[in-house]
C-alpha cells in the first residue's frame, strides 16, 4: 500500500493500522546477501560481513563480525577502543544486537571492554535478560572471558582535555562527523535478517548517560517477517520516538523502507516543533532486499554492500 493510501485509510478511524498490519505481502530476498551500515566505517565492516554471508554464514555472525572492526579501530573515536570519553574522561560504551528469531541482547554504560557487541551477544545467548549495564555488565563480561583494557587513547584523551579547557567546542563534536555510531543490518542467503549497533555515544556526555544505541527498538530493531532498521545521531531524539521500531512497524503497515525512514525522521521534526539543529540518520533493510535511509541534516552517509559492490552513499537531508 502506498503511503498516501495508508494515511487515507488511517483517517477513517479505527479501521486502519491494525487491520493493515501484516497484510502486506513481502517477497523474501534469498541467495542475494545484503549488508547496510552507517557512515564511512560501514565500508570495512561490510567487507567482513559480506565474506561471512558469501560463505553461507548467518546474518547474525555477519553483523557482529562487521561492527567488531569499528570497535577495534583505535582511530575511530566514536566506537569501542579510542571512543571519545564522557565529561569525566571515562570511555563508556553502549551496544545491542538482535537475531532473526526476535532474540535480543544489549549492554549499556560498559567500561574497559573493547567489544561491547560481543558482550551483548553473550547476554542474548547466555542469559534470560536483554540488557546489562554498568558494573554488572563489566562483571558479566569479565566472567565470560573478555579482557579488561584501557580504552582511552592518547588522541581521545587529548580531545577531552581540550574540551575541558573550553567546553563550547563540544558543538563541533556533534553526532554528524563521519565517525559515529555503527549500526549494521544484514540479510543472509536464507533471507534472514539481523542487526547490530555499537557506540561510545555522544562525546563528553554527562557521566551515566546512556543513548539510544543499546535500547532495543530505539537504536536498532529487527522483525524477521518484515525488515530491520537502525539509527545514528542524537540518541535522545531517537529514544523519544522509538525510532527503529517505528521504521520497522511502518514497513509492516505498508510503507517502503524509504518511506518508513522518511516518516520516522519527519516524526522527530514534528516532535521538535518543526525544526532542529540536531542530527539523526536512519537506515532500513526490508525483507524483500530493498533499503531505505533518511536523515535530518546533510552529512549522513551509509555503506551498502549489494550485488557484489560495497559503496558509500550520501543521504539527501530533510533540511
Ligand atoms: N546515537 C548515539 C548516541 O546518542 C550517538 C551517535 O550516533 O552519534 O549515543
Amino acid at each position: 500500500m502506498k503511503r498516501r493510501n495508508f494515511i487515507k485509510a488511517g483517517a477513517v478511524g479505527l479501521a486502519s493500522p491494525i487491520l493493515l498490519a501484516g497484510k502486506k505481502k513481502i517477497k523474501v530476498n534469498k541467495n542475494n546477501p545484503i549488508v547496510i551500515s552507517t557512515w564511512l566505517h560501514g565500508i570495512p565492516a561490510n567487507e567482513v560481513s559480506f565474506k561471512i554471508l558469501n560463505k553461507n554464514g548467518s546474518a547474525l555472525d555477519a553483523v557482529e563480525a562487521g561492527v567488531r572492526i569499528a570497535e577495534a579501530d583505535a582511530e575511530n573515536q566514536s566506537v569501542g577502543l579510542g571512543g571519545r570519553p564522557d565529561s569525566e574522561g571515562n570511555v563508556t560504551l553502549d551496544a545491542c544486537i538482535m537475531d532473526s528469531n526476535g532474540n535480543a541482547g544489549a549492554v549499556g554504560f560498559l567500561e574497559n571492554i573493547k567489544h561491547p557487541i560481543s558482550v551483548a551477544r553473550k547476554v542474548m545467548e547466555e542469559t534470560d535478560h536483554v540488557m546489562l549495564a554498568g558494573k554488572g555488565a563489566l562483571k558479566f563480561a569479565l566472567s565470560n572471558g573478555f579482557k579488561s583494557e584501557n580504552l582511552l587513547t592518547k588522541a581521545s584523551r587529548k580531545g577531552w582535555l581540550e574540551w575541558k579547557k573550553d567546553n563550547r567546542i563540544k558543538d563541533s563534536w556533534g553526532p554528524n562527523d563521519d565517525h559515529d555510531t555503527i549500526t549494521s543490518l544484514a540479510q543472509d542467503n536464507d533471507g534472514n535478517l539481523s542487526g547490530a549497533c555499537t557506540t561510545s555515544g555522544l562525546a563528553y556526555k554527562l557521566q551515566g548517560r546512556v543513548g539510544d544505541s543499546p535500547i532495543i527498538g530505539a537504536g536498532m530493531y529487527v522483525d524477521n517477517e518484515v525488515g530491520a532498521a537502525g539509527a545514528t545521531g542524537m540518541g535522545e531524539l531517537v529514544m523519544k520516538t522509538c525510532g527503529s521500531f517505528l521504521v520497522v512497524e511502518l514497513m509492516r503497515q505498508g510503507y517502503s523502507a524509504m518511506e518508513a525512514c522518511n516518516e520516522a525522521i519527519d516524526r522527530i521534526i514534528r516532535q521538535e516543533g518543526g525544526k532542529t539543529k540536531l542530527q539523526v540518520g536512519y537506515i532500513a533493510l526490508e525483507k524483500d532486499g530493498s533499503v531505505g535511509y533518511s536523515s535530518i541534516q546533510k552529512g549522513f552517509q551509509y555503506a551498502l554492500y549489494k550485488d557484489g559492490v560495497n559503496k558509500l552513499h550520501d543521504v539527501k537531508s530533510i533540511f
